[in-house]
């Protein structure tokens, strides 16, 4: 049943219901994020200091090769160190000269903070600031923390780039900051993109390698790429630049309208802009035609999860035609969605944090044609008959941009034909 007497009025402006709720979360932690972080910082390490839970949540959720050099690992915290008998910081420091002189090609290690008690006690930033000492400047060590207590899924990227955000050069030449993991190829096509609108000073935070990492100073604008990264927004307006207010860069009409407030922050005629940005959104609108026949008139309903659930669920709805049931999402930061939050359509319900037995129910009664959510709510809904699609895939794939707007359309309409198929 419906919590209605949750309803928080509607804040000005934004004209849509909230939800909110407090209880049971079905969200990973924030060391999820590691599993992008080490792809894309070619040269860093992320060491989490933990239980053999993050180590198995590590293991399977990255998947490594056997072969392969990992860049990523877990210092277990063994019951030796829970009984008070090891000193832990003895112990990190030992763990971290063993693995750069086995390891000397690492630029940048970040210590990674979980939830057992000795983990919390343990104080990783003074660990940093002890190692920075003793490593730096071949090495730069930070810290954040990735536990389950504080953060969600996506939230340990922000606390990555959070953490990163005081390392970077300081600058006041005028530049443009795009703020968010995005895969490589996606970069390629951004950066091509910016250059010919005539944008030459552009950044992406978090570079390819550890010494390439954007300068930042007040002539800075920055962008954010992903919804998820309210805190590294304050570290960077802490450092004197200022956000570029924009929907984020999915689907054809968000990535347009990306790239149009980037234009317009830098002086950028809004005609030059238009000319440029033609033939690829006319190509990233053709790309979506096949996966709208499958999911124009089809309802989606969204579990919280990734924080990406607003802008897709705008996508969905303008560009293919989908209808919304409820929207969920961890947190609804409002300033950074609010271009986002007014494209909406009227009437639809949103819902701010969890209590998952609760939403539950709300999704069995209104029954949608495809339900957005995380790995462990999959299966039992796929049992019960509805079509899923795991929200940790759309942070894994590259998504963003026009050329992947075909591909993110596809992502949707694919479990509707299987389910389709299966049927027959
Ligand atoms: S929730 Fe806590 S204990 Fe579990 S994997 Fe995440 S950080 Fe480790």
């Amino acid at each position: 049943m419906n919590q209605l007497s949750a309803i928080a009025p509607a804040p000005a402006g934004m004209g849509l219901p909230v939800l909110r709720e407090r209880g049971q979360r079905e969200v990973f932690c924030g060391l999820t994020g590691i599993v992008w972080l080490h792809r894309r910082i070619q040269d860093a390490f992320f060491l989490v200091v933990g239980s053999r839970t993050c180590a198995h949540l590590l293991q399977s959720a990255a998947g490594v090769m056997i072969f392969a050099e990992p860049r990523f690992a877990t210092a277990i915290i063994g019951e030796r160190d829970l009984a008070g008998l090891a000193d832990a910081n003895e112990e990190l420091d030992r763990v971290v000269s063993r693995l750069i002189d086995r390891r000397p090609d690492i630029r940048m290690l970040f210590l990674v903070g979980s939830c057992p008690s000795e983990v919390i006690k343990l104080d990783l930033s003074r660990a940093a600031i002890r190692l920075n000492a003793r490593f730096a400047p071949a090495l730069r060590v930070l810290s954040y923390s990735g536990s389950g207590i504080e953060t969600s899924f996506t939230e340990g990227e922000d606390a990555c780039l959070a953490a990163l955000v005081p390392e970077l050069p300081a600058s006041d030449e005028p530049t443009l900051l795009v703020v968010g993991t995005l895969a490589e190829v996606v970069e390629d096509q951004f950066t091509r993109l910016f250059t010919a609108l005539g944008l030459e000073h552009v950044g992406f935070l978090p570079a390819r390698r550890a010494a390439e990492m954007p300068p930042v100073g007040p002539n800075t604008r920055f962008l954010l790429a992903q919804p998820f990264l309210a805190n590294t927004a304050v570290a960077l307006a802490q450092r004197g630049a200022r956000r570029i207010a924009a929907p984020f860069p999915l689907g054809v009409e968000g990535t347009t309208r990306w790239f149009q407030a980037a234009a317009a922050a830098f002086g950028i005629s809004a005609a030059h802009c238009a000319r440029t940005l033609e033939a690829p959104a006319a190509r990233a609108t053709a790309a979506l035609a096949r996966s709208r026949v499958t999911l124009a008139g089809t309802k989606i309903m969204f579990f919280p999860d990734s924080q990406l659930e607003i802008p897709l669920a705008r996508f969905l709805t303008r560009e293919l035609g989908m209808s919304l049931g409820e929207v969920g999402t961890p947190f609804l930061h409002r300033e950074h969605l609010a271009e986002e939050l007014a494209m909406l359509p009227a009437g639809t319900q949103l819902s701010e944090g969890q209590d998952v037995e609760r939403q539950l129910d709300r999704c069995r009664s209104t029954a949608p044609d495809m339900v957005v959510c995380g790995m462990g709510l999959a299966n039992p809904l796929e049992a019960e008959g509805f079509t899923t699609k795991w929200s940790i895939e759309l942070v894994f794939s590259p998504i963003h941009g026009f050329e992947q707007a075909g591909d993110l359309a596809e992502l949707f309409a694919r479990p509707l034909r299987r389910r389709a198929a299966l049927r027959v």
